[in-house]
């Protein structure tokens, strides 16, 4: 435990972002609110089982992987948080229940129940803020240097939720911007065998999102988010194959994207 009650991360735990190919030239920024499911030292598991801590509950699997792959091949950055979605949700306002979620699918997390407003404070200093403020900074900085930006979110879903298996093997978000997310629709949907989400089984909104909300509509920078099913994903031939893929048809729709507006 830390020496001071209202400090979450010890000096020697993972920091809450990593960054990878810091040095990109892609304009595509790829973030990962979900990729990683460590809990800090001084939060005892949550008090949920060690089993429950892998499931899709936890994190978004296969992301972190896949974001490495899809940055190497587009020689984009990809910004991550490690901790899991049960600490803090990084893709959730801090206002709103689920930020810090009780409950994750039918599991509840007992670390999460009657927390003090010191405990949930540290969450959203410690994890939260650095992960934004720093997609933040790489956002300016861009922008100071004239370079072109667009906000790529990558994220998975679960197979099976609550009983209901979901068919869509990708999907794209979004909310009041959806030029993006259609043209990498109609590329998706002209792929062979590909059932494509188009807003679903999610969508984009001010209650369920963050990060597009915040970093893209705000002001005006080309978006899609991305979710991919996790079983395609769990190992590194779907990471590879779909990294692949992705590699090859982001810039497609951007390009058409940026037609369009001239
Ligand atoms: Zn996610």
């Amino acid at each position: 435990m830390s020496a001071r009650p209202d400090k979450l991360l010890a000096a020697d735990e993972p920091a809450p972002v990593s960054i990878y190919n810091a040095g990109g030239q892609s304009p595509f920024l790829l973030v990962g609110d979900h990729a990683g499911n460590l809990i800090p030292r001084a939060l005892g598991r949550l008090g949920v089982a060690e089993a429950e801590l892998q499931r899709h509950i936890a994190w978004d699997i296969g992301i972190a992987a896949l974001g490495r792959l899809l940055a190497d091949a587009l020689d984009a950055t990809f910004i991550r948080q490690n901790y899991s979605r049960l600490v803090i949700d990084c893709n959730r306002s801090l206002d709103v229940a689920s930020s810090i979620p009780d409950i994750g699918e039918r599991t509840l997390i007992p670390g999460n129940i009657d927390m003090s407003e010191a405990n949930r404070a540290a969450r959203a200093t410690e994890i939260f803020w650095p992960y934004h403020n720093r997609i933040e900074a790489e956002l300016d900085r861009r922008l100071r240097a004239g370079r072109a930006a667009a906000l790529i979110p990558l994220h998975s879903f679960t197979p099976v939720f609550k009983d209901v298996a979901r068919r869509w093997h990708i999907a794209v978000l979004y909310n009041r911007d959806p030029r993006f997310a259609q043209r990498l629709k109609a590329l998706l949907d002209a792929e062979r065998e590909l059932v494509v989400g188009d807003n679903e089984p999610y969508t984009v909104n001010d209650a369920t999102d963050f990060t597009v909300p915040a970093h893209a509509e705000r002001c005006g920078l080309h978006h899609v988010l991305i979710e991919i099913r996790q079983d395609l994903i769990a190992n590194q031939d779907g990471q590879q194959r779909w990294a692949a893929r992705l590699a090859r048809l982001l810039p497609l729709a951007y390009q058409q994207l940026l037609a369009a507006e001239i």
